[in-house]
């Protein structure tokens, strides 16, 4: 990414204070899906990572990842697959269940939509604590399929969630715009 494009993009990233709870700065992604260019810029560079990893498929995490990787699958001429929070997907799921900060969460994927030989990109807008990401590898992987990489519009890195991450890539890259 050139360091004009990032600029462009980090640019269209407005920070909300204390949403949705007291503490939280939310990184609100919406002034560029409004913005044309820096959508088109932003899919640009994910699918260029799609390519130089070798993606076959991408994931998208519910609901920002789907808006950021659907134009990316259509433009690099590969599958979407949504993972989605448990219980909104009709087929038959795998389904894996994660930490949060307080309690547990799950997220679930449709297991006909993945499947071995598959190398699969997965995309969301921000990387906070890792795990929803973590949790994606998991069901990839017992799916049968390869992870490719994870590709993020941001990392907050005080959150420490590339350390989390880690141990389940396996050598696949991480990526921040
Ligand atoms: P985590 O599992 O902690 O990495 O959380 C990742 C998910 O939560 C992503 O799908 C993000 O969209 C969302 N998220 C977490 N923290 C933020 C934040 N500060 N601003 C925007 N989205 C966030």
């Amino acid at each position: 990414t050139t360091t004009a494009v990032r600029e462009l993009l980090l640019s269209r990233i407005r920070d909300v204070a204390d949403h949705p709870k007291p503490g939280v700065v939310f990184k609100d992604i919406t002034p560029l899906l409004a913005d044309p260019e820096a959508f088109a810029a932003l899919t640009g560079v994910f699918a260029e990572q799609c390519v130089r990893h070798g993606a076959t498929k991408i994931v998208g995490l519910e609901a920002r990842g789907f808006i950021l990787a659907a134009p990316v699958a259509v433009s690099a001429g590969i599958g979407f697959v949504p993972v989605r929070k448990a219980g909104k997907l009709p087929g038959a799921t795998l389904r894996q269940a994660y930490e949060l900060e307080y309690g547990t969460a799950e997220i679930e994927v449709h297991a006909e939509d993945l499947a071995a030989g598959d190398r699969v990109l997965v995309i969301d807008d921000v990387l906070a604590t890792g795990g929803t990401a973590e949790a994606s590898l998991d069901l990839i992987r017992r799916a049968g399929a390869e992870v490719a990489g994870v590709s993020v519009l941001m990392e907050l890195g005080f959150l420490g969630g590339r350390a989390r991450l880690e141990p389940a890539l396996r050598g696949a890259p991480l990526e921040a715009v």
